[in-house]
């Protein structure tokens, strides 16, 4: 179990977070704002404990948080009392998460059979704004952790306006966003807001190989994902480096003149990725994934794979002394290099980074993969 001290690279996040622990007047609304994957929702659950635990450990900050005071009494959850193993094991009757898919435990049928795309103002009256009113079961604390909060709806964060000013006493909400453009102004100034970067590399590759992760393997994970350890592991635990390593080698061994095979390949690939996730999102308690939204999110994946191939063939061309992503296939990169001039990789990145709304379009999807196939080949001008 992560505790609170424990988190590495959001130090901005941790010494928020401890000011409040240590001060009087310790904020009751918080919005984490940060890419996927870089610990918000630990940092949030680990904070959650420290809250809920009845004997918080205090220690010296001495330089663990730079940002701190040498002398600022840091603390955390003890990770040994009952709350402390209630919380672990997800079972604190004080401890809530609120996320979308619980639309469907709702005794209102209507709800819980409505496609669960946004987070209704439904789940948040009856999993977050009714048990805040009540008293807590164990302590005189309560915490609700808010997952996806950008897809909350204008109703729902409306509803949940009056409890973010004021929430009942002993009452803590945890806002998770990616992105806060999302959110209305109104809910955002309600909330102290706490921005999470990416995390450090070696960080991310250290985590990686610990969980039995090659060393090359981590390194291109790392970079791809420009720091995002859950984004890393997920893809990694999807089989997806294997993907990447065939996509690279036929992109790399591409002429000028095409392969009509490659563009039928990566539309295969991609229907059956998507197909393969909305199975996954199935399986997990609670998931649910529309085959449109899969689709997007694999082809946003299987073009930053392909992109930032480019990207590196660009930097190596260049002579840019950057860190390539995909060095585990420097050959592969080395190949589309000496392909295309500097000029045509720069046009193959934007043509790239054009065709995920395409695909998104209502455009045949066979079409516009034979057309990536061409970019990648000769950075010809789009036909679609
Ligand atoms: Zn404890």
């Amino acid at each position: 179990m992560t505790e609170l001290l424990d988190i590495v690279g959001q130090d901005e996040a941790l010494a928020r977070l401890q000011r409040g622990l240590g001060g009087q007047r310790r904020p009751h609304a918080w919005l984490f704002v940060g890419p996927v994957g870089v610990g918000k929702r630990t940092t949030a659950l680990a904070y959650a404990r420290t809250l809920l635990c009845k004997q918080p450990v205090r220690r010296p900050n001495d330089g663990r948080i730079e940002r701190l005071d040498r002398d600022f009494s840091l603390a955390q959850a003890c990770g040994q009392c009952e709350d402390c193993r209630m919380a672990a094991a997800g079972s604190h009757p004080d401890l809530q998460l609120v996320y979308k898919e619980l639309a469907q435990y709702h005794e209102d049928a209507n709800v819980r059979n409505r496609v669960m795309q946004e987070l209704g103002i439904d789940v948040i009256r009856s999993f977050l704004i009714a048990p805040a009113g009540r008293s807590s079961s164990r302590g005189d604390q309560k915490v609700f952790v808010v997952c996806e909060a950008d897809l909350l709806s204008t109703a729902a964060q409306n509803s949940l306006l009056k409890t973010l000013e004021e929430p009942p006493p002993g009452t803590t909400i945890i806002l998770l966003a990616q992105q806060v453009e999302e959110l209305l102004p109104t809910t955002i100034s309600r909330c102290s807001v706490v921005r999470f970067g990416p995390l450090p590399r070696e960080f991310v590759v250290s985590r990686l190989t610990e969980q039995g992760v090659e060393p090359a393997r981590a390194e291109f994970w790392a970079g791809l994902t420009g720091g995002s350890l859950g984004q890393a592991l997920r893809l990694d635990q999807q089989g997806m480096y294997d993907v990447k390593c065939d996509i690279l080698e036929r992109v790399g061994q591409l002429t000028p003149a095409g392969d009509a095979e490659l563009g039928e390949y990566l539309a295969k690939l991609m229907e059956k990725l998507a197909g393969d996730a909305v199975a996954r999102a199935k399986a997990e308690a609670g998931g649910d994934l529309s085959m449109n939204l899969a689709k997007r999110q694999v082809t946003a994946t299987l073009l930053e794979i392909i992109g930032s191939a480019f990207r590196d063939a660009l930097c190596l061309a260049s002579g840019a002394q950057l860190p390539v992503i995909h060095a585990d296939q420097r050959r592969c990169v080395e190949a589309i290099a000496r392909r295309l001039s500097p000029t045509h990789l720069a046009d193959a990145i934007e043509q790239l980074s054009e065709y995920e709304t395409l695909l998104w379009r209502n455009v045949n999807q066979k079409i516009v993969w034979d057309n990536v196939v061409i970019t990648c080949a000769s950075a010809a001008p789009l036909r679609v």
